[in-house]
């Protein structure tokens, strides 16, 4: 994927440090800051945490990345893909993308509570085959 040309078109600066960022996420899917900054300060020794706050920031403002809210762990982010669900594993805290159609469960919540439904976030809390 040219994603030099995608941050282009969403008028982002392609800076080395978003695309090293880029890069780490397509390799590992899914990183809190915190593993984002342990990762990029080897490639970028003068990189604050602030400034790498500021970049996610406003690349998730731009939606070229998703932030990804998982019960009692630090929000983690992630390439912006179609809408999917997550399993956690609670030994290793691997976290996995699950493509499965929740349209029926959305529909489901909406009818039970009369809300105007947008956004839905599900996770899945286990163990992986490699802990299992
Ligand atoms: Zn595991
Ligand atoms: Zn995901």
């Amino acid at each position: 994927m040219n994603y030099i040309a995608i941050l282009k078109g969403k008028k982002l600066a392609a800076t080395p440090q978003r695309l090293e960022i880029i890069n780490l996420l397509s390799k590992y899917g899914h990183l809190n800051i915190d593993e984002l900054y342990k990762l990029l300060v080897d490639k970028f020794p003068s990189l604050s945490l602030a400034t790498i706050y500021k970049n996610i920031h406003i690349m998730t403002e731009k939606d070229f990345l998703a932030e990804v809210q998982i019960p009692n762990k630090k929000n983690v982010y992630e390439l912006i893909k179609k809408a999917h669900s997550h399993v956690v594993c609670s030994k290793c805290g691997e976290i996995v993308d699950v493509d499965i159609d929740t349209t029926a469960l959305f529909d489901a919540a909406t009818q039970v509570s009369h809300f105007k439904l947008q956004t839905s976030s599900i996770v899945f809390n286990g163990t992986c085959p490699k802990c299992a």
